[in-house]
């Protein structure tokens, strides 16, 4: 079966997300229809202003649990970085961010993925793409109190993959889980699966 929800724009998604939740639970297809188009699925040419309903519907129509964990994870984390990336949040100049530039001198490293105390890099801290190599939800979620002081703040219920997809603990476990790795989080996850 399938069922096409015809949406004005995000908010107006949002709003039916609930009883498209409970039509997945059912395997019942889901499309959206915008400006007299019907979409599928994120993969196909569309609009940028429904690009976060499409991936919404893409998670929708995954089934399987740990795919759709992994669709989810991904989604977020691409959020993250996105919002990051275009906002500069963390400025990084000449390999360090604007927080520790602002420390004494004796205080800075490069960013967060580095220890103040020992100035050691963390052990998944890819070296040569100066990133993240096992892209960590909870590392992408904190924020310094540098930051935390202008008023920069995200939790999972500010990521609209994990506020309308996870479970207050699931939620709680994303926010927390810091230097781990995936596949462990989504196991994390299923420990306190909610999923349809
Ligand atoms: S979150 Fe703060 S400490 Fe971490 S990289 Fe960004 S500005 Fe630097
Ligand atoms: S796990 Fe966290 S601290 Fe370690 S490299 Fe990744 S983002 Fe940095």
């Amino acid at each position: 079966m399938e069922k096409v929800v015809i949406i004005s724009d995000y908010e107006n998604f949002v709003k039916k997300i609930c009883y498209l939740r409970f039509l997945s639970i059912f395997r019942i297809k889901i499309s959206v229809g915008y400006k007299k188009a019907i979409y599928e699925t994120s993969k196909e040419k569309h609009p940028e202003e429904i690009d976060m309903v499409l991936n919404i519907v893409d998670i929708l129509n995954v089934h399987h649990k740990k795919d759709k964990y992994s669709l989810i994870y991904d989604y977020a984390c691409d959020y993250l970085d996105n919002e990051f990336q275009k906002n500069n949040w963390c400025c990084f100049k000449n390999n360090m961010c604007e927080c520790n530039r602002n420390k004494p001198k004796e205080y800075q490293t490069s960013s967060c993925c580095t220890r103040t105390s020992t100035r050691k890099d963390c052990k998944y801290l890819d070296e040569e793409k100066k990133r993240c190599s096992i892209r960590c939800l909870a590392c992408k979620l904190f924020v310094c109190n540098y930051l935390r002081k202008k008023g920069i703040k995200y939790t999972a219920n500010k990521v609209p993959y994990l506020k309308y997809f996870l479970s207050p603990r699931q939620k709680l476990i994303s926010n927390y889980s810091f230097f781990k790795p995936k596949e462990e989080i989504i196991k994390s996850w299923r420990r306190f699966y909610k999923l349809p």
